[in-house]
């Protein structure tokens, strides 16, 4: 039988040898550590394992999600509690899709000194610092833009000496965009219109007697609407 290579890391200090080919989240685990908190979709995507750690000889410290980050020889690795983020609770419909929304909201976006911490600590490699200054100089959309791929874990907020939660600043920047600042495709309207006329009914109830095969083969014969940028929007 293939021998399974081990290393060892450090978790809390106490030494553990686990298959090199482990996740930080599967080593914890092989380890021992019945995880409860700080754990999520076990994918990369959902941003509740951040994690941070040491390597030897290294001064940096370094973070990541422990679902999706391998374990290294020698690695040090400490849990850190959730990340505490302040939510505001706004109405979407009383704010401008401008930097006065983020004046209301989240005042602290303005207290940025931009040092590019946030930047340096982002899993994703997102352009955090930018997204933020992107709010300052009036460009909204530019933030959704470039906070478009968080994962809302944290990391960067843990760093910032501004004390600013930065994924819930982008995520406002989003939904602003998503309300006031993105065209309108003309398709929807109208197919929300055919949709209102009845144009489907008929279609619609034939669908519903299919069985699963015939439901599938349907789909994927199915016309893909055009991208409403190809057809002009409102
Ligand atoms: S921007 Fe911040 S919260 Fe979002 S993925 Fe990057 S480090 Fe995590
Ligand atoms: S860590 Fe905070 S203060 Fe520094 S650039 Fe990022 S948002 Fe600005």
């Amino acid at each position: 039988m293939e021998q399974v290579k081990k290393i060892t890391v450090y978790i809390m200090g106490k030494a553990y040898k686990v298959p090199a080919d482990q996740t930080i989240m599967g080593a914890l685990e092989y380890a021992g550590y019945q995880l409860v908190r700080g754990v999520g979709c076990r994918e990369g995507f959902c941003g509740s394992c951040a994690t941070i750690y040491r390597k030897p000889g290294d001064y940096k410290f370094h973070m990541a999600p422990a679902c999706s980050t391998l374990v290294e020889d020698q690695m040090y690795l400490s849990q850190i509690p959730f990340v505490p983020t302040d939510k505001p609770v706004y109405n979407i419909e009383k704010l401008e899709p401008d930097y006065t929304a983020f004046e209301k909201v989240f005042p602290e976006t303005f207290r940025c000194v931009a040092c590019n911490t946030c930047t340096k600590a982002c899993p994703q490699d997102l352009e955090v610092m930018d997204y933020i200054q992107a709010i300052i100089k009036n460009n909204i959309s530019e933030c959704a833009d470039l906070s478009f791929d968080c994962i809302a874990c944290g990391l960067c907020a843990i760093r910032c000496p501004a004390e600013m939660v930065q994924h819930n600043i982008g995520l406002l920047s989003r939904r602003l965009y998503g309300k006031y600042l993105n065209p309108r495709g003309k398709n929807l309207k109208n197919r929300l219109q055919e949709i209102k006329e009845g144009k489907y009914e008929q279609e619609i109830r034939q669908m519903m007697t299919m069985d699963k095969d015939n439901l599938v083969k349907t789909y994927h014969g199915r016309d893909i609407e055009p991208d409403y940028r190809d057809v002009g929007a409102d």
